[in-house]
């Protein structure tokens, strides 16, 4: 399992336990947003995080199971459903990437 379910200091995320390459540019990947669904119906709960390239604008999505603990705790984090900017600069550095000028860039664009 790469993803791990993170408390940090802007909220309950859902992180890369290691920085992710891009495979276009090989920047770092930055956590876009992330979303938790409940699939009733279906019998299971899944989230979908995207990640994405600042560099190149390469766009992932990873759809992950997830237990109903982790679902909970991520559905109610401040983080869940929002497009992350400043937030996505702060929580690469918890993983121990610099993202120095690229930090710039994310807090002037409106999207990225
Ligand atoms: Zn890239």
């Amino acid at each position: 399992m790469i993803w791990e379910v993170r408390k940090t200091k802007l909220g309950v995320a859902i992180l890369p336990r290691q920085p992710l390459q891009c495979p276009i540019c090989g920047g770092f990947l930055l956590l876009h947003d992330f979303r938790c669904y409940d699939e009733r119906a279906h019998g299971f709960r899944h989230i979908d995080i995207h990640m994405k390239c600042p560099e190149c604008g390469f766009f992932a999505t990873f759809g992950l199971p997830i237990s109903k603990e982790d679902w909970e705790r991520l559905r109610k984090s401040p983080l869940h459903g929002r497009v992350l900017k400043e937030e996505a600069v702060e929580l690469a550095e918890e993983l121990g990437l610099k993202v120095g000028e690229g930090a710039e860039h994310l807090r002037s664009w409106g999207y990225w």
